[in-house]
């Protein structure tokens, strides 16, 4: 059924670049979507999953259209109306909080979820259950960059925008591949470069990517060695005399410390252990030492290690050590994953973090919190992080478990086992659009939820900007928004609070609670969102633009002295070592056309087209050594699990590191192309994000 809308300024729901779309419903119900030539980031581009996006809407083949539930575990499910699904949900939790504690259930959601949905989700598990064990995916994505810009600059705030990428005379990317990931972004950087050619890109990784077309130095370094190669680009930074010795005297500390630590190792020393040639990192410290403006960008290849939140300092130290910081085209710019991972961290929807930046263990950032919500005390310890609640869910410590807007069977590291895990949980919730995730099969209660363009609210891109997405089409079925069940389950629960009149009275409570803070954005209504298409916070109502595009740019950073901190982080190795048995390094990632866990672009004929089955990447003397051949299956096995894949031969990546996309889950039954069988469950132990991109393999001929 279609509404009275006329095309709709939404925002796509895949990656954190956050591209402008319109969205016009037909009179079936059905959408296009087509990129908005008005909206900053995109000026109109979309990339291939952007522009199917209209596919993922209208086909509901797949959708989940009612609530179902089973009365035990050996009872098959039934349909059930949305009061008996939440009334029995609600029965059990207070039966599991009574007896064990309200620690004994835990919410798993997603950084694709909008931020009224988190909000809601937040406000509920810490406010009112009393349990901080609300995570989300995006502990598995972003959590060593929050952690890394919160010991660097006192407070989780990307400073830069996208804007600078076209003021910047320096690109350092790292640990990423924008031309697959993030390409609309990336069509950015080639424009700036084709038109200032002088523009210098170095690029950092363990494969020749799409992203290295337009390196003019490539960095291949040996997977797990990035905090050795940063220390040994400060170095030369440092012999060169290009360090900003003014802003580290006004504005950092701890710069005494990082200098002794990187004058330990020669650069020749550092060059080896990273395995690239010295030339090459004196030729790129050449650049950065040189740039007026120098951007950083990175995202997995960082984030997604045990060393992710070092990898992350590291980075963040040359530009504290440059002054590349808080001014036109320069600074660090993470890479968000999701649609709204930014959102998420917003509301503080992770089990260590509070709304608008407070922290969890200041005892009156709790009580302000408490306060305002007309709760009961928050827990002051950390709830479950994602890794941890599947271990708890394994030795009985989680009883019940909700799990919304993610596919974690897929997903998770070790995943088989989380899904053993999962099969001994005593209470299952799932939240999803879709009949295909694996976690389904484990659920005592399957609850319908709309999808995007069948609900309203708000998600935050890569650059802190806030944008507004309309409800273009009815959602099929009796399925509702995220944030409706939320507040519906609370109710029903007993609490106060929860009874929303709208979306928007969700969000203007969570505006209000940022008030006074970093990321004050109280006053920024969906009017105003609409008006101006989106708005980067904090919010400033007085400005003829009025938003901040650029942070820092007083260099008075959220540190209680004010000044940004270099950490001397040490060059680490916790990931799991190859040895005889496992000689391979197994990194994992994204291919172009695929979006997570395939839910919606599975779904796409064209976007299958790409790259259709999962498939092993390998270097040909590898290869050559296994006596594989392009085509060939291979058997892939860690001390976890194992895959059995096609081998994809690539001179483009380092002899001994194999890479395996991780979109493929379970075909017909079989988990043999899911990558995460293969990781390891090893994670940061700061930012607790796991080690995606690095665990031992072996690879066998079938
Ligand atoms: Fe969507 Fe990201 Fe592609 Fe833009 S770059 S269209 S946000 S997937």
């Amino acid at each position: 059924m279609a509404l009275t809308v006329p095309a709709a300024a939404s925002t796509c729901c895949y990656c954190g670049v956050g591209c402008g779309v319109l969205v016009k419903p037909d009179k079936h119900g059905d959408v296009t979507v087509t990129g908005n030539p008005d909206y900053p980031v995109n000026r109109g581009a979309l990339c291939s999953k952007g522009l199917n996006l209209q596919y993922t809407v209208n086909d509901r083949t797949d959708r989940l259209l009612f609530p179902q539930m089973r009365y035990s575990k050996s009872r098959p499910l039934q349909r059930v109306s949305w009061d008996e699904a939440l009334e029995r949900t609600a029965a059990v939790f207070r039966t599991f909080i009574a007896q064990y504690g309200p620690d004994s259930v835990a919410f798993y959601a997603s950084g694709q979820c909008l931020t009224e949905e988190y909000y809601v989700l937040n406000k509920l598990m810490k406010g009112f259950i009393g349990s901080n064990n609300l995570d989300t995916n995006s502990r598995l994505c972003m959590s060593s960059a929050v952690v890394g810009y919160k010991m660097a600059l006192g407070e989780d705030s990307v400073p830069v925008c996208y804007d600078d990428i076209e003021l910047a005379d320096c690109l350092l990317v790292t640990g990423a591949n924008p031309a697959w990931c993030h390409p609309i972004l990336w069509r950015r950087v080639e424009a700036h470069k084709a038109a200032n050619p002088a523009t210098r890109i170095i690029v950092v990784d363990p494969r020749v990517t799409d992203t290295c077309a337009l390196a003019d130095v490539h960095l291949q370094l040996i997977p797990g060695t990035d905090v050795v190669l940063h220390q040994a680009l400060a170095r030369v930074l440092l012999e060169n005399g290009d360090l900003d010795m003014a802003f580290i005297g006004q504005h950092a500390e701890g710069f005494e410390q990082y200098q002794q630590l990187i004058l330990e190792r020669t650069v020749a020393e550092s060059a080896a252990l990273c395995g690239v040639a010295e030339a090459d990192i004196r030729l790129a410290a050449g650049y950065i030492g040189s740039a007026q403006a120098f951007l950083s960008m990175w995202t997995m290849g960082l984030n997604q290690s045990v060393v992710g939140v070092d990898k992350n300092l590291s980075l963040l130290n040359l530009h504290l050590l440059t002054g590349q910081i808080g001014k036109p085209g320069a600074g660090p710019m993470s890479l968000t994953g999701q649609p709204n991972a930014m959102g998420g961290r917003e509301v503080g929807g992770l089990s260590n973090l509070l709304p608008a930046h407070r922290n969890l263990a200041d005892p009156a950032h709790r009580a302000e919190v408490q306060q305002f919500w007309g709760s009961g005390p928050l827990a002051d310890k950390p709830g479950f992080t994602a890794t941890e609640m599947f271990e708890a869910l394994e030795d009985g410590r989680l009883k019940a478990i909700w799990i919304l807007c993610t596919n974690p069977l897929t997903s998770l590291p070790n995943v088989r086992q989380a899904e053993a895990a999962l099969a001994k949980a005593k209470f299952v919730v799932v939240q999803d659009i879709s009949n295909k995730p694996e976690t389904l099969a484990y659920a005592d209660v399957i609850l319908p939820a709309a999808a995007w363009a069948e609900k309203e609210g708000t998600m935050t891109n890569s650059e802190r900007r806030i944008s507004y997405l309309p409800r273009v089409v009815a959602a099929p079925g009796e399925a509702l928004p995220d944030a409706e069940i939320i507040c519906r389950f609370a109710q029903k629960m007993g609490f106060a609070g929860f009874d929303f009149p709208s979306t928007e009275a969700i969000y203007q409570e969570h505006t209000r609670l940022t008030a006074g803070t970093t990321l004050d954005i109280a006053g920024l209504t969906y009017e105003v969102l609409r008006r101006h298409g989106s708005v980067q916070w904090p919010y400033r109502p007085a400005q003829a633009t009025p938003g901040t595009p650029r942070l820092f740019t007083d260099h008075q950073f959220y540190t209680p002295s004010g000044r940004a901190r270099i950490h001397p982080v040490a060059a680490g190795f916790r990931s799991e070592a190859p040895d005889e048995d496992f000689p391979f390094i197994l990194t994992t990632g994204r291919i172009r056309d695929q979006w997570h866990t395939m839910t919606k672009t599975g779904k796409v004929s064209k976007l299958r087209q790409h790259l259709p089955q999962a498939f092993v990447e390998l270097h040909p003397a590898d290869a050559a050594a296994l006596q594989v051949a392009e085509g060939d299956l291979v058997t892939v096995s860690s001390r976890r699990g194992s895959v059995r894949v096609a081998a994809r031969l690539s001179a483009g990546i380092r002899p001994g590191v194999v890479f395996l996309p991780m979109h493929w889950g379970k075909i017909l039954g079989s988990d043999l192309h899911r990558a995460n069988n293969l990781t390891s469950g090893a994670v940061d132990p700061i930012s607790k994000e796991p080690d995606f991109k690095f665990c031992a393999v072996q690879l066998e001929k079938y």
